[in-house]
């Protein structure tokens, strides 16, 4: 599997990376992989399904499949459109960021970069 297919478990359980609290949603429901442009949800062995909405017609999802942001997924008895489901998506672990510089406070009450000269004293 490639390493830029981003996966987001949607479910009960505070854990994922959606979570929904709401009875008719199993604990592990449901995955949204990010991949590119292209967006796939399939159902994880959810207890009330995963149901794809696709101009009016309803039907459940039995495997991976590509959805658009205009689709409308319904988890148990929860409706979201993939828009939704993406703008609640909490932001990916960022790739080790570089350490930040941390700031200290100087003899001369300047705040000033560790290991850096002072712009005040000069120290
Ligand atoms: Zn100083």
């Amino acid at each position: 599997m490639p390493p830029s297919v981003l996966r987001y478990l949607i479910g009960r359980d505070p854990g994922c990376a959606i979570p929904i609290a709401d009875d008719s949603i199993s604990r592990r429901h449901a995955q949204i992989a990010l991949d590119g442009a292209q967006i796939r949800v399939e159902d994880v062995g959810s207890s009330n399904g995963t149901f794809l909405i696709r101009q009016g017609q309803s039907r459940k999802l039995d495997k991976e499949e590509i959805v658009f942001s205009t689709d409308t997924l319904q988890f148990g008895s929860v409706q979201l459109t993939v828009k939704e489901l993406l703008d609640n998506l909490k932001p990916p672990p960022a790739p080790s960021a570089a350490p930040k510089a941390s700031m200290i406070r100087c003899a001369c009450g300047m705040v000033k970069t560790q290991g850096e000269k002072c712009p005040g004293c000069g120290q």
